[in-house]
């Protein structure tokens, strides 16, 4: 078995081990949405949490005001009652109807306070609703997450295994070349040769497309030995591979004798 080949085995179990996980990435993604979107419903809450406290001094600013208002009329009331002359009188009058003003201004803007603590309490409602909702699909986003995980857990682990495996059979400078291209081009690290025209020797690279050159096909070919060097794309550097039904239309002799080693002649390629 060539090198391609052994590093074909672990690209595979990466592929399945991808497969297995995107599912279980996926309700992550889905579950930290729902955990950023109580954060902000939180958030707004809490501002307009702030909002209440600050209305709720306000107003209760404007009944301390009322009540010092109360107390002064009430002390006019008895001066008035208590008054020697009609001018006195009348002078406690004007004033009691100044404070009366003014205590009516104060009630007023308690009032209009309250008005505005009604309008923000329905808001936070609101926002309560909100997050009992969000909680709610979070709590289904969590399970489902739980359960994916424990799904593939088995599975995981035994393609993980026969990962690790299948790795020890690949040369350590290959596999760090293999490891750093998966890192760059992710599922593109490996491709396929894809046969365009065979007549007119026109292959591409699998991955990114580009055309390959027919000496490099021929080299895949060739490179069935133990020891043949992995062949890479000369465009995006992805390793290349030969699938055996594409390897075989290139060498028809070989296939009728059965698989006896015999050197592609260059005419068939
Ligand atoms: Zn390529």
């Amino acid at each position: 078995m060539s090198v391609t080949e052994k590093l074909l085995r672990v690209f595979r179990a990466d592929q399945q081990l991808g497969g297995l996980q995107s599912r279980l990435r996926a309700a992550e993604k889905f579950l930290d949405e729902q955990n950023r979107l109580l954060v902000q419903i939180q958030a707004k809450r809490n501002a307009v949490n702030a909002q209440v406290k600050q209305s709720q001094a306000i107003a209760s600013d404007h009944e301390g005001e009322m009540a010092r208002f109360d107390v002064k009329i009430e002390t006019l009331r008895e001066q008035m009652n208590n008054a020697k002359t009609n001018k006195e009188y009348k002078a406690f009058l004007t004033e009691m109807n100044t404070f009366k003003a003014e205590k009516s201004n104060a009630e007023t803007a308690a009032l209009e306070q309250m008005g505005k603590l009604d309008e923000l309490k329905k808001q936070l409602a609101e926002f309560d609703g909100q997050t009992a909702e969000r909680e709610k699909v979070q709590k289904v986003a969590a399970d489902e997450r739980e359960k994916r995980e424990a799904e593939i857990k088995d599975r995981l682990n035994q393609l993980q295994k026969e990962r690790d495996a299948l790795v020890k059979d690949v040369p350590a400078d290959v596999m760090a070349m293999y490891l750093d291209l998966t890192r760059r081009l992710g599922e593109d690290a490996m491709a396929a040769v894809q046969e365009l025209d065979r007549r007119r020797h026109e292959y591409s690279c699998g991955a990114c497309q580009m055309a390959i050159p027919v000496e490099t096909v021929s080299s895949l070919i060739r490179g069935s030995a133990a020891t043949s060097p992995p062949v890479r794309c000369v465009s995006c550097g992805c390793l290349l591979y030969i699938e055996k039904e594409v390897a075989e239309r290139l060498q028809p002799g070989q296939a009728k004798r059965g698989g006896k080693k015999q050197a592609v002649p260059h005419e068939e390629l």
